[in-house]
């Protein structure tokens, strides 16, 4: 490990792997540092990923891949089912991914791109100087040092400390994280050609069930809820009685737990000589909780910024300006927009979720655009279209101006 390098990337999950590749193909000098011993373990996901979105980053790799999925079906409290194809399920439906081959893929990646990789290296703190961010305190296999950078890059995920050290706000309140509990089951003769989602208040408040295939009888099996509806039952009591009551001889290979944070875009991800991105930028979707795409495209933008910003010897939050004004004009569209849609999800009856699912019952949905589908929902659902005004207005408008 050198004593000062071009850029630092904090953390190994897709975003930080995906800004240290683009940043190193550039040419710049980057360390990539890692705080667990194994990149991508344990992990803490369902896995979804859509194919279209993650062709842009990666070639697909069967070592990576534990199913490829036709599509979703979505069940409402009384058991309606709306069935989509693939290619409209969203950015968690596609492949289901096998995160701890995946993972080390994305930083092996960076690695071939010229990137120094480094696992059981935990960063402690910033190097601040002058009002720009200069470095990174780490400790690597237990022993401190100082590394110095012309650009940190914060990707430490959910837990991520990096925002807080450089003064930016990245605090969650309990009803802006969805708390989940997952397990990797086997035995269960679960269909593995579709990503199933369970909705109901008394399933899984403010939240879902959801099943994700894995290739040989296997599933990921998990729950999210808001953390505000997490009262004296817990994310995992209700994954206990979803499994009890629909695959009691369900074997348990594996659990995780976690948090995904579902906030919608936060103020500023810049300051002087740092960005931050991924989960630590919460960037991830407020309705699904999906992360991996959208880390990987704000990890795309990081590194370009990256290079244009030291390039032109000025790292200052103005010329960082264009990683907010790039990544807000992408992703950052379709995170309002979950936002607004999930902020009138969560206060649904089970009563309003089987009337929605009834609503869409029967729709065609393999040839449809998300306009087309919305606007079967609201043809069908007056009360919907009045509560989801602006939503509809945001899709239209973004829908015209792509068309454009
Ligand atoms: C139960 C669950 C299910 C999910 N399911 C899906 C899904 O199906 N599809 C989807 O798209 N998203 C899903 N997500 C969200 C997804 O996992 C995240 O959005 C995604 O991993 C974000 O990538 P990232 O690179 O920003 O952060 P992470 O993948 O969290 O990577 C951050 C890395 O930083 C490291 N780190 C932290 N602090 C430090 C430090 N101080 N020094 C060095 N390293 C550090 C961590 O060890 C970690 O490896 C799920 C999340 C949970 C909890």
């Amino acid at each position: 490990m050198k004593d000062s390098y071009d850029v630092i990337v904090i953390g190994a999950g897709p975003g930080g792997s995906t800004t240290a590749k683009t940043a190193a193909e550039k040419g710049l000098s980057v360390l990539l540092i890692e705080k667990r011993q194994e990149i991508g373990d344990p992990i803490r996901c369902a896995e979804g990923v859509s194919k279209l979105w993650l062709h842009k980053h990666i070639e697909p790799d069967h070592r990576w891949i534990s199913a490829d999925v036709k599509g979703s079906r979505i069940f409402s409290p009384n058991g309606t089912v709306i069935e989509m194809s693939e290619e409209i399920s969203g950015g968690e439906v596609g492949y289901v991914l096998e995160r701890k081959i995946f993972d080390r893929a994305l930083a092996y990646e960076s690695a071939k791109a010229g990137a120094d990789v480094f696992v059981k290296t935990r960063a402690t703190d910033l190097i601040i100087e002058d009002g720009f961010v200069r470095g990174a305190k780490i400790m690597h296999m237990g022993i401190e040092r100082e590394i110095r950078a012309k650009i940190v890059i914060g990707a430490d995920g959910v837990e991520s400390k990096v925002g807080r050290w450089a003064g930016i706000d990245t605090s969650l309140k309990p009803k802006d994280i969805e708390t989940c509990a997952q397990y990797l089951v086997s035995g269960t003769g679960i269909d593995q050609n579709f990503c199933n989602f369970y909705t109901g208040n008394e399933v899984a408040p403010s939240g879902y069930i959801w099943i994700f295939p894995k290739g040989n009888d296997m599933a990921n099996v998990g729950i999210g809820i808001l953390g505000s509806r997490s009262g004296e039952k817990h994310a995992v009591d209700y994954l206990n009685d979803f499994l009890e009551k629909n695959y009691p001889d369900a074997n348990i290979l594996e659990i995780d737990v976690g948090g995904v944070p579902v906030c919608g875009s936060i103020e500023r991800t810049t300051k002087n000589g740092l960005m931050l991105v991924g989960d630590a930028a919460r960037q991830s979707d407020p309705i699904t909780g999906g992360g991996i795409i959208n880390a990987m495209e704000a990890g795309k933008i990081a590194g370009e910024v990256a290079y244009n910003a030291i390039s032109k010897n000025d790292v200052s939050v103005e010329a960082l300006q264009e990683y907010e004004d790039r990544w807000r004009s992408t992703i950052g569209i379709d995170i309002d927009n979950s936002l607004i849609a999930k902020d009138i999800f969560v206060k649904f009856t089970d009563k309003e979720f089987d009337s929605l699912a009834h609503s869409l019952k029967g729709v065609n949905f393999t040839s449809m655009s998300l306009l087309d589908l919305l606007y079967a929902l609201f043809k069908a659902n007056k009360k919907l279209l009045w509560d989801m005004r602006v939503l509809f207005k945001n899709i239209v408008k973004y829908e015209l101006d792509f068309e454009r």
